[in-house]
């Protein structure tokens, strides 16, 4: 009987954080790399992938897609929640929206002050973070000018993004030149995922430039089943895999390394028979490491869509018609421009909706189309929407295995709107969306809020339609948070990524966030893969790198220190929150606000 191969590393998971990680752990030609991913091979010629304005067709396709949903959510009147998850390689990269978010700097002091994260502060994340990245809008303190990730900034150049633009400003919010650099707080063009008008996935930027080196082999269409472990599992030996469901593989390895998401990543371990003991046992799995943590903490930003409809013919609506198709498609592939070369995400900002929030806790993604993610849209035909949530919403969810199958989905459960803090953010963050979206910019192009409209104005009324209209923005984490080992709910030690208490097994993607950051999570996932490898290779880590950025309440200057701008503004002057905003002080005059880069 032939032996099972042996890898230095095996990765579970061809996605985000796995294509980062298998490119930079395989740049030592002296170890070997295996990586499985469950899905298919993201094609050249697959224009669903790789063309940014078809991102509403994979989702909710088994061919890209895991179709998960929640379970009935007990405060949304017991809706299921649709969880799309990329099943490809590149994983939720390949279908994501492309909109990149680092989080505000004060996310990662927020992860620092969790025991033993003290190195995962922003001064040490920066370094990663440029590293990353080459940014086209100009690489300085703040930003990296030559890594993987070409990040193209949004041209927001449509009329009505010019209005939105306008109407935060008239509702009293400034604008800054960069949500990723020294001050998040604000309204910008936003940096995206797309390079001359192609997706530009994770696999594509990190895992298809490599593709050739000796030392690393890529499995497609090869799910891992199980985790082998020792009589005790306290060490881990290697993964049982299929390859399309009926061939059976397994490989052995120096070291597992779990990249297959938020749900996968703690249902592998919990089928191993590391996590909380009643949660094994409810699924006929034999409990062998107390790991409590394992599928706990579960965070996500759930969001809504404030829709207006518009009076003049300003969005790309009528380029879905069918009879367009042809030309988009023409464009897209031979000049790689046009409706297709956009995820049209390409302007939004950040505030605090009250007071009492440290650092902005609502993001808004201005889109010039009125329209849901699974494409379906309202009857009139132009329109506009944003999308608004709350960023770190104190709700915690759950993923556990209901069956020892590992092809049945584990139960997942967020509990959105359990709590009351939630709620009221969700009631300021409807108000303050309105609130912009009513300033006298739009006027010339409103022909009415289509959604929640007119008869959602009660607290209560606005409670009700989130509960029934929300969906999520797909961003499920923390669900094998780092931490230190005297912490009961932390599962991944935040030196080595290691899983307490067992050897041989380590977990790099979404589920390690302690705390959701304050924005799309897909860079900061990013960030941790990178981190993550030099932690896991054993290479000295990039130094930390103390940089200014801007805190409210902390005098600091609205612009980066020495800009000549910080000269028109009164220091003493933070930007409003929601609350101020809506009371009218202190209003911001556009002309000291700037414009973005
Ligand atoms: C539709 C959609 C839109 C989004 N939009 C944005 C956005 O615009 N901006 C943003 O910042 N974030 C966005 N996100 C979120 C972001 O893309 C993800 O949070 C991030 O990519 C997750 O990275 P990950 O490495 O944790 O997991 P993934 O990238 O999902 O990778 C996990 C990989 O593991 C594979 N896998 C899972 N289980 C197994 C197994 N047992 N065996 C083998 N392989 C397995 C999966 O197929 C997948 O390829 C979006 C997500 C989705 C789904």
């Amino acid at each position: 009987m032939p032996t099972d191969p042996f890898y230095d590393y095996i990765i579970v998971g061809g996605g985000s954080a796995g294509s980062a990680l298998a490119n930079r752990l395989s740049a030592d030609p002296s170890v070997s790399v295996l990586v499985l991913e469950a899905g298919r091979s993201d094609f050249r010629f697959d224009a669903f992938i790789h063309m940014p304005a078809a991102l509403p067709f994979p989702i909710g396709s088994k061919l890209y897609d895991w179709k998960y949903e929640t379970e009935p959510e007990p405060f949304m009147s017991g809706r299921r929640v649709e969880h799309a998850r990329g099943k490809v390689l590149g994983g939720s990269s390949s279908i994501n929206g492309m909109i990149f978010q680092r989080g505000n700097p004060l996310d990662f002091q927020r992860w620092a002050r969790e025991p033993g994260m003290q190195d995962w502060d922003y001064a040490h994340c920066l370094p990663y973070f440029k590293r990353m990245e080459t940014c086209l809008a100009g690489s300085d303190t703040w930003r990296g000018g030559s890594g993987p990730l070409v990040l193209e900034r949004g041209p927001a150049t449509r009329a009505i993004f010019g209005a939105f633009l306008e109407a935060v400003q008239e509702a009293g919010y400034p604008l800054t030149d960069d949500v990723n650099g020294y001050r998040q707080e604000g309204f910008a063009k936003f940096d995206r995922n797309v390079h001359r008008g192609r997706r530009l996935s994770a696999a594509r930027a990190y895992l298809h430039p490599v593709m050739g080196r000796s030392n690393l082999t890529v499995r497609t269409l090869a799910q891992a089943t199980g985790l082998r472990t020792s009589d005790d599992g306290t060490r881990v030996t290697g993964v049982d895999y299929t390859i399309g469901r009926r061939v059976r593989r397994s490989a052995t390895a120096g070291e597992v390394i779990l990249c297959g998401g938020a749900f996968n990543t703690p249902q592998l371990m919990q089928l191993a028979g590391i996590g909380d003991p009643a949660v094994l046992q409810a699924a006929g799995v034999t409990p062998r490491v107390e790991l409590p943590g394992v599928g706990a903490n579960l965070q996500d930003h759930l969001e809504v869509y404030i829709q207006h409809a518009s009076t003049q013919p300003i969005s790309i609506a009528p380029w879905l018609r069918h009879r367009h198709k042809p030309r988009i498609g023409a464009e897209w592939l031979f000049l790689r421009s046009g409706v297709g070369a956009s995820n049209h995400f390409e302007a939004g900002g950040f505030i605090r909706s009250n007071d009492e929030v440290p650092y902005p806790n609502q993001m808004f993604h201005f889109l010039p189309i009125a329209i849901r993610y699974d494409g379906s849209r309202p009857a009139s035909e132009h329109g506009y929407q944003v999308h608004i949530g709350p960023m770190y919403s104190d709700c915690r969810g759950t993923v556990h295995i209901t069956s020892d199958d590992p092809f049945v989905h584990p139960a997942v459960q967020f509990n959105y709107l359990s709590t009351e803090a939630d709620r009221r953010e969700w009631i300021e963050m409807v108000r303050a969306a309105r609130n912009i979206l009513e300033q006298p910019a739009f006027a010339p192009f409103s022909g009415g809020e289509i959604s929640p409209g007119a008869a959602v104005q009660s607290d209560q009324e606005i409670l009700d339609w989130v509960a029934s209209d929300a969906e999520t923005a797909l961003h499920p984490s923390c669900t094998a948070k780092m931490g230190d080992a005297g912490d009961d709910m932390a599962v991944v030690d935040p030196a080595t990524m290691g899983v307490h208490g067992v050897s041989g097994l380590r977990v790099v993607d979404a589920s390690v966030f302690p705390y959701i950051t304050n924005g799309n999570i897909y860079a900061p996932v990013m960030m941790v893969a990178e981190r993550a490898a030099d932690l896991i290779a054993g290479n000295t880590p990039l130094p930390a790198t103390e940089v200014p950025y801007y805190r409210h309440g902390e005098g600091m200057p609205l612009w980066p220190p020495g800009d000549p701008r910080n000269e028109a503004w009164d220091a003493t002057t933070d930007p409003p929150s929601a609350a101020g905003a809506r009371e009218g002080l202190p209003q911001m005059r556009p002309e000291d606000a700037g414009e973005p880069a």
